[in-house]
């Protein structure tokens, strides 16, 4: 098997998988935000990043950029060590690296979300970048594709640093978790629940969230405690094998696709 992270890669090993048939780059995009008492700032990057290199694995003719180790985070700022970047600063940055990525002969950019907050962020750049390359720009967050496999957590809505993201890190960096530190702890009702007007309530008007600390203490929205590794690994094996046949069809279609963007 052929390498897959590009900045791993000499500038020529880019050449030669370019030239080999090489179609698709995906960019990770993380974040460095509070986890809970248990988990690691990168824990959104290193999954992100851990999908994208057994996803590129699987489907072949896949380079993976390095990650991007920030996102927006500023709900969870009154927690030591959270850094975040401005939704603007984000697109931009994803901007820049997907318009020179793309100028190598790159037919696809995927951008890969590992964290829910970046989703506005990577949505503005994947428009501008449409608009600016003309090649395929894809976004997809890399869970998208756990759905079955959900049903093995007890838990009955997933939150943050919970049963199901602990489960996910104990199968993909066990190492990186402090179990005995995980705690279970629900969030306080949100205070924009308290609106009653029909028109607020209707799901039309987007409140976005509270800060983080107005809601827990601890930094765990859910039951940490639940997690195990083997939850974990029913879900990151249907996620990848769902990403992976994504990049699949990226890579076989991307090219003719590409070409189709721009007009004669
Ligand atoms: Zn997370």
């Amino acid at each position: 098997m052929g390498k897959v992270m590009l900045g791993e890669m000499t500038w020529k090993e880019v050449a030669e998988a370019i030239e080999g048939g090489a179609r698709v780059v995906v960019i990770p995009v993380g974040a460095t935000e509070q986890h809970g008492p248990h988990l690691p700032l990168l824990t959104d990057t290193l999954m992100v990043e851990s999908a994208a290199r057994m996803a590129a694995e699987r489907a072949g003719g896949v380079l993976v950029a390095p990650v991007i180790p920030y996102g927006t985070s500023d709900n969870h700022i009154d927690f030591p060590g959270t850094a975040s970047l401005r939704l603007d600063t984000l697109r931009n940055l994803l901007v820049d690296v997907g318009r020179t990525l793309a100028g190598h002969g790159f037919d696809v950019i995927v951008l890969l979300n590992g964290h829910g907050g970046n989703t506005a962020a990577i949505a503005a750049a994947a428009h501008e970048l449409r608009q600016v390359t003309n090649k395929v720009i894809a976004a997809v967050p890399w869970y998208a594709y756990i759905k079955e496999s959900h049903r093995v957590m007890e838990s009955k809505i997933s939150w943050h640093a919970d049963e199901f993201e602990t489960s996910l890190m104990l199968c993909m960096h066990p190492e990186r978790v402090q179990m005995d530190r995980a705690v279970n702890e629900m969030p306080r009702p949100f205070p924009l629940f308290e609106f009653t007007h029909e028109a607020l309530l209707s799901a039309r008007v987007d409140l976005g969230l509270p800060r983080t600390r107005a809601v827990v203490d601890s930094g765990t929205f859910g039951e940490a405690r639940l997690a195990t590794a083997e939850k974990g690994r029913a879900c990151v094996e249907e996620a990848i094998a769902g990403l992976a046949g994504v990049l699949k069809e990226l890579h076989g279609k991307g090219a003719e696709i590409a070409k189709r963007y721009t007009p004669d």
